[in-house]
C-alpha cells in the first residue's frame, strides 16, 4: 500500500513526461531550463532506458547523399531541407546543453561508400550541395576515392567514396548518462521501473497508472508528456507507430585498424564507424524487413550473418577481426520522416519521428515539446 508520505512527495507532479529515452529526458531539460519552478517527473519502466537511446551507434549525422536524395524524392525539396536543418541545429543544441568532452564529440568525418548501383548520386552531388547551402554555409560533400585504398576497403565492391567532414560521432553511453545528470541538476525526479499502463486524463489533470514492485500505482500530474518512440501506441492505440528493430555487432580492439569516423552504405541501411580501435556496426533491417518490424530483443541470426559477411568481405577484407558482442535497439516509424507532435487531449501530449536519427532531432524536439506543455 502507497504510504502517506509517498502520496504527498512522490505521486504528484505538475509535469510528467513518460519514457526517459533522449527526447524524454531532453524534454524534462527542456521544461525546466523555461520554467524552473514546475515540479517534473520522468517516468521509464526500464532500469535503464530500454528503447533505442542506449542501444545506438552514436552516430551525430543529418543525412548521406543517397539518404538526402531519397528524403528529397519522398518528401519534397523544401520538407527534406527543413529537416535537415532540424538535425543540424538539434545537434548543436545536444552539444550546447551537454559539452563536447560529456559526450565524448569527436568531428572526425562521415563517409558515405557507393556501390555501382548508387553510383548515380554522385550526377547530383553538386546539385545537393547547392540545394544544402543554406543551411551549411559550406558546400559540404566531396569525393574521396583515394580513401578507399588507404582506409582497406573492398575496391571490387565500394566504386566510390563521398565525405563531409561536419559528421561526428558521440559515446553514447555518456550522452545518456550525462543527459541524465543533467535533469537531475536542473531538479528533474527520474523513476525508473515505473511502467505505465494506462493514462486517463481529466479537464484539469491527468492520472498515471504504473506497474511497479508494488503492484499499481496512481500517479497524477497536470500534464503530461509522452516519449515512448515505438512503444507509444502501447499507451496510444489509435498512433500508428511500426516498431522497427535495429540489430548491432562490436568487434574487439583491432591492431592497426586503418580507419575512423562515420561511415554509411546502402542508402543508411548500413552503418558503422571506428571507437577505441573497435567496430561498432549496425543495420541490415532491409534483408528481413517483416522479421524486424518488431518491438522484441531478440537477435535476428540471418541479419548477424550478413553483417559479419560485410564485415569480412566489404569493410575489413585484408584484416582479421573478432566480434565480442552483440545487441539490438527499437526504433519507432509514423507515417512520415518528419517529426511530429500531437496533442492527444489539453493536458496530454505525444512526440514522435526521431527515427534513426535521434541523437540529431531530439534536442530540439524536445524543445518544443517542453514549449507546448507550458503553454
Ligand atoms: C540500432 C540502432 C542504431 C541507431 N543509431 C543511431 C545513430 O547512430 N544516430 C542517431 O541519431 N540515431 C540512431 N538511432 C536512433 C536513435 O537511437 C533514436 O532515434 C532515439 O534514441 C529515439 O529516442 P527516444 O527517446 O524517442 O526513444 P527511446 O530511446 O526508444 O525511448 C523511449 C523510452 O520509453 C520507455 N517506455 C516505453 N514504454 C513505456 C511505458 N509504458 N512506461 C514507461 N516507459 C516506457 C522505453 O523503455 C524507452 O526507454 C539508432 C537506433 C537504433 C535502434
Amino acid at each position: 500500500m502507497i504510504s502517506f508520505w509517498e502520496q504527498q512527495s512522490f505521486l504528484r507532479s505538475d509535469i510528467v513526461i513518460i519514457g526517459g529515452g533522449i527526447l524524454g529526458l531532453s524534454v524534462a531539460c527542456s521544461i525546466k531550463e523555461h520554467d524552473s519552478k514546475s515540479s517534473v517527473t520522468v517516468l521509464e519502466r526500464g532500469v535503464l532506458p530500454t528503447g533505442a537511446s542506449t542501444k545506438n551507434a552514436g552516430f551525430a549525422c543529418f543525412g548521406s547523399l543517397t539518404e538526402l536524395l531519397a528524403d528529397e524524392r519522398t518528401l519534397g525539396k523544401e520538407k527534406m531541407l527543413s529537416l535537415v536543418e532540424k538535425r543540424w541545429k538539434g545537434l548543436q543544441k545536444l552539444r550546447a546543453r551537454l559539452g563536447d568532452d560529456a559526450i565524448d564529440f569527436r568531428q572526425h568525418g562521415g563517409y558515405e561508400l557507393l556501390t555501382e548501383s548508387e553510383l548515380f548520386a554522385l550526377g547530383h552531388l553538386e546539385r545537393m550541395n547547392a540545394v544544402l547551402f543554406p543551411v551549411f554555409n559550406e558546400n559540404i560533400f566531396s569525393l574521396a576515392d583515394e580513401k578507399i585504398e588507404t582506409f582497406g576497403f573492398a575496391s571490387g565492391t565500394v566504386r566510390s567514396l563521398v565525405f563531409t567532414s561536419l559528421e561526428g560521432q558521440i559515446d553514447t553511453g555518456k550522452m545518456i548518462l550525462a543527459l541524465m545528470q543533467k535533469a537531475q541538476s536542473l531538479g528533474v525526479m527520474i523513476f525508473t521501473g515505473a511502467n505505465v499502463t494506462a493514462i486517463h486524463p481529466h479537464n484539469d489533470s491527468v492520472d498515471i497508472e504504473i506497474d511497479s514492485a508494488e503492484k499499481k500505482i496512481l500517479m497524477n500530474a497536470h500534464r503530461v508528456g509522452i516519449c515512448t518512440n515505438a512503444f507509444l501506441s502501447d499507451l496510444l492505440p489509435a498512433m500508428n507507430v511500426v516498431p522497427g528493430r535495429g540489430q548491432i555487432v562490436a568487434t574487439k580492439p583491432i591492431s592497426g585498424l586503418k580507419f575512423r569516423g562515420t561511415f554509411h552504405f546502402d542508402h543508411g541501411f548500413y552503418y558503422f564507424r571506428d571507437f577505441n580501435n573497435r567496430i561498432i556496426f549496425g543495420g541490415g533491417r532491409n534483408q528481413d524487413f517483416d522479421a524486424e518490424a518488431t518491438s522484441e530483443f531478440a537477435p535476428n541470426e540471418k541479419i548477424l550473418f550478413d553483417l559479419k559477411k560485410k564485415l569480412s568481405e566489404v569493410i575489413l577484407p585484408h584484416t582479421p577481426f573478432e566480434i565480442e558482442m552483440s545487441w539490438q535497439g527499437i526504433m519507432g516509424f509514423g507515417e512520415s520522416k518528419i517529426p511530429f507532435i500531437k496533442e492527444v487531449h489539453p493536458n496530454l501530449f505525444a512526440a514522435l519521428g526521431c527515427n534513426g536519427m535521434g541523437i540529431a532531432l531530439s534536442s530540439l524536439l524536445g524543445e518544443e515539446l517542453a514549449e507546448r506543455i507550458l503553454q
